[in-house]
């Protein structure tokens, strides 16, 4: 980090985790400020935005899932660490879309809570990439300011992690990208501390891609990592 230091909010009505977070953040060098309700995280986040947003899923006013919607559709441009107690992966994706960038299951380590908030906010420090307005492959059409995706025409529905992974590998075709490279820009970390899912993301990815007969266009690259191209 350089310059002032980043912002971290934390939502956690659990007072011990709320102040064990905020103690280990600012330890870290972070300006820390904490959220017991999400309705008061809200009224904040409408003057400042914090670089990383970690987010409990269980709060006593709104779901940690419809903070995240909240503060997304009011414009929050940081990262969100949605932390949660369920196993499911329905959960797991449902915060993905509420807009999450990552998830960590609880109980967690605090070494791996301290290694998603730096991955985090190495990204939002980068700030916004030059994205091109849309990419094509073949009939493959992504629209990135609205994010839609389409293939001959027809619309195909993503998630966030789909379609940025999808844009990652086209937007870079053909040029192969490595499992490592995929999960430090999709995911912002190694490879060694994220579940075992890009294999998951990739075939939900080609089901979706090909379920009206089209040609692959996702193509394992054995031993190195993936590469968008046309047959
Ligand atoms: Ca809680």
């Amino acid at each position: 980090m350089s310059g002032s230091p980043m912002t971290v909010t934390v939502v956690e009505d659990d007072q011990s985790v709320r102040e064990m977070l905020a103690a280990v953040l600012g330890h870290e060098g972070y300006d820390v400020a904490t959220h017991a309700t999400a309705r008061s995280a809200l009224a904040a986040a409408s003057t400042r935005t914090a670089a990383v947003a970690v987010v409990d899923i269980g709060l006593p006013d709104l779901d940690g899932l419809e903070l995240c919607k909240r503060l997304r559709s009011g414009g929050h441009t940081g990262s969100i660490l949605m932390l949660t107690a369920r196993h499911t992966v329905g959960d797991r994706v449902g915060g993905l879309d509420a807009g999450a960038d990552d998830y960590l299951v609880k109980p967690f380590a605090l070494d791996e809570l301290l290694a998603r908030v730096r991955a985090l906010a190495r990204r939002h420090g980068i700030g916004v990439e030059r994205i091109p307005p849309g990419v094509e492959l073949g009939d493959l059409v992504i629209d990135v300011g609205t994010r839609r995706v389409t293939r001959s025409g027809a619309p195909i529905d993503l998630t966030k992690f789909e379609f940025e992974l999808l844009h990652l590998l086209v937007a870079n075709a053909p040029t192969v990208l490595s499992r490592d490279q995929l999960y430090q820009r999709v995911w912002g970390y190694d490879q060694e501390n994220a579940s075992n899912s890009l294999e998951v993301f990739i075939s939900q990815l080609r089901r979706k891609l090909e379920a009206d007969g089209g040609d692959r266009l996702i193509h394992t690259v054995r031993g190195i990592g993936y590469t968008a191209r046309t047959a």
